[in-house]
């Protein structure tokens, strides 16, 4: 048995059949039965000769227009699926693994630039990238019919553990998790986007591991501990009793209905409002079931991680919002515009030929630029369709609209005006156009420092403290190396979020929170200390939060925030808050 500490980030034990999966080099490795090598050998050697075929034609090709000193660099490529290093090793290595057919020519390149990493030649070395080249074009081939790894995590039969250098959402979002239990990963943290998901989904899931994509063994048996923070690599029997007991503990307890409904309050009768954050219409039904009073983020962006919604359709979105709204009435839906960057919205644009034009600029995938309200507003046309379809879901019930990621006045009026454009599209229709509080989100340090500025132009804000925090420390909140960095406690992060309140209540508009933050009791606490009344967090984190808050009084809850407000260090900040929260809750026994 071999334990891999990890950060839990979605509580539960499950066991299953490991399946790993290399996102970066987009394959999947999973053990094959016995049955199936026979196939998986034909499949290499379609490959091989699809591949022929095509590097054939694109050399005749080239031979007629550049010459055949041009064409023969393909010569290389040709030669070498013939090496016996090349797919006579990958049909070695389905054997001996009995592993699938993708992972044995990524293991066959891997094989090679070992042996090119070693050599002086800086002509020989060069060839890595004609390896690199036939690889990539075997592993396109064998593709074939099964587009991508989601379609191959769909082959799966055997209840299994998904364990993956990195799990994007989109990917993590179709996954079919009936079948796979749980999942653990190389990279992420806990507001990584994907950890996020998992605690949605009520997937247990670690992340952070460093290299367990490469330490385990496709097929080995392992245990997802996402209450212990680890990955359990060939459990002993006392481990798997435990798991046993553990999804016996997680079946819903009977006549808690009642105490889910119940409004938060903390216990001097301070009313707190707790809404849900969610990605898909399917979450609502977890909202309701947590207690959520609505919905205080809706990431509209996740629309596009399946194939329900097409960016330029305004009736779908119109439905899919709508059904939203209509579904959590009488509470109130926060939709945020789309929160995409140019990466994922040209990956959209590949699969719908909605906007070929912008597949083919040029992107540059950052998550810290082009994303967001800005990219909304470099895309008018698109931007207008969601508002269309927004402004015309919210005749049926409570909407408020929300926009992501700005940083500042200009922005935000450009965007009202592109509101007020399709408010006057659908009157021209004839439709009619209800009036919607519109609000942003404060998750950028600019839009801190100019909160009191934005403050008069908007109907509400939301702190956004998964990004606030990366913005404001300099720390990237998806690089599990600096998860220690990424502190929330830290008085930056602490003196901001008291700015962004004073700028909120001197204009009297509403405020929530809305980041992975909230979902934390002991940060909740300080929260409420400084003054907040409004959360949104992942529905299975409100029940959690409801305890908390009718164990506090405020009074005390605010006398120790204005304790943490005097003090330098996140480490000071940390012991103060656990100590007033343990002498509080002993001095209530
Ligand atoms: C945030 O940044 O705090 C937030 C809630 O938005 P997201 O996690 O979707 O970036
Ligand atoms: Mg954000």
């Amino acid at each position: 048995m071999q334990r891999l500490k990890g950060i839990g980030v979605s509580p539960g034990m499950v066991a299953g059949r490991a399946v790993i999966l290399i996102q970066r080099a987009q394959v999947l490795r999973y053990q094959i039965a016995p049955g199936r090598v026979e196939h998986e050998l034909m499949r290499l050697e379609e490959s091989r000769s699809r591949s022929r075929q095509q590097l054939s034609d694109i050399r005749a090709n080239l031979a007629r227009r550049r010459g055949p000193d041009v064409a023969s660099l393909f010569d290389a490529q040709l030669l070498m699926l013939d090496d016996p290093m090349v797919i006579p090793r990958a049909v070695e290595i389905v054997r001996e693994q009995r592993v699938n057919a993708e992972w044995a020519v990524q293991q066959v390149f891997h094989e090679f630039s070992a042996v090119f990493d070693e050599v002086a030649d800086p002509y020989l070395r060069e060839r890595r990238g004609d390896v690199g080249d036939l690889i990539g074009r075997l592993k396109m081939n064998l593709r074939q019919g099964l587009e991508t790894a989601r379609d191959l995590l769909r082959e799966l039969d055997e209840s299994s553990v998904l364990i993956a250098d990195e799990l994007t959402p989109s990917l993590a979002a179709q996954v079919d998790w009936t079948k796979v239990r749980g999942f653990a990963t190389d990279a992420g943290s806990r507001t990584y986007h994907t950890a996020i998901l998992a605690r949605s989904l009520d997937v247990p899931a670690v992340v952070g591991l460093h290299d367990a994509s490469r330490s385990v063994e496709a097929g080995q048996l392992v245990v997802v501990d996402g209450t212990g923070s680890a990955l359990i690599v060939d459990p002993s029997d006392e481990v798997l009793a435990r798991v046993g007991r553990h999804a016996d503990d997680r079946r819903p307890g009977a006549g808690a209905e009642a105490e889910r409904r119940r409004p938060a309050t903390t216990a001097d009768g301070v009313r707190v409002r707790l809404d849900a954050n969610i990605e898909f219409p399917d979450d609502l039904a977890a909202a309701r079931y947590a207690g959520a009073e609505g919905v205080g983020l809706y990431r509209s962006e996740f629309l596009f991680t399946s194939a329900a919604c097409d960016i330029a359709d305004e009736d779908r979105q119109y439905e899919i919002y709508r059904a939203m709204i209509e579904g959590m009435a009488p509470g109130p839906v926060t939709i945020r515009t789309f929160d995409l960057d140019e990466e994922q919205l040209a990956s959209h644009a590949a699969t719908r030929e909605v906007s070929g034009a912008w597949a083919a600029k040029e992107n540059r995938g950052s998550r810290h630029g082009l994303r967001g309200l800005r990219l909304s507003l470099s895309r008018p046309d698109l931007f207008q369709v969601q508002l269309r379809a927004l402004l015309r879901a919210a005749r049926h019930g409570t909407l408020r609209i929300m926009f992501p990621f700005v940083s500042g006045v200009e922005q935000l009026r450009d965007a009202r005006r592109i509101v007020g454009e399709a408010a006057a599209d659908l009157a021209r229709r004839g439709e009619a156009v209800p009036r919607v509080p519109i609000g942003v989100m404060i998750e950028i340090p600019a839009a801190v420092y100019t909160a009191d500025l934005l403050s008069r132009e908007v109907d509400f804000f939301t702190i956004g403290t998964n990004d606030l925090i990366q913005y404001c420390l300099a720390v990237d909140r998806a690089d599990e190396r600096l998860s220690l960095l990424y502190e929330p406690l830290h008085p930056a992060v602490l003196r901001m979020i008291v700015m962004v309140r004073r700028a909120a209540v001197r204009q009297r508009i509403p405020l929530s929170l809305c980041g992975e933050m909230a979902s934390d009791p002991a940060l909740l606490a300080l929260l409420v200390g400084l003054g907040l009344t409004e959360f949104s967090m992942t529905p299975g984190a409100i029940p959690v939060a409801k305890q908390v808050l009718a164990d506090a009084d405020s009074t005390e809850l605010r006398a120790m925030a204005r304790r943490t407000l005097r003090m330098a260090t996140v480490d000071e900040i940390e012991r103060e808050l656990l100590a007033s929260l343990a002498r509080l809750s002993h001095a209530r026994e």
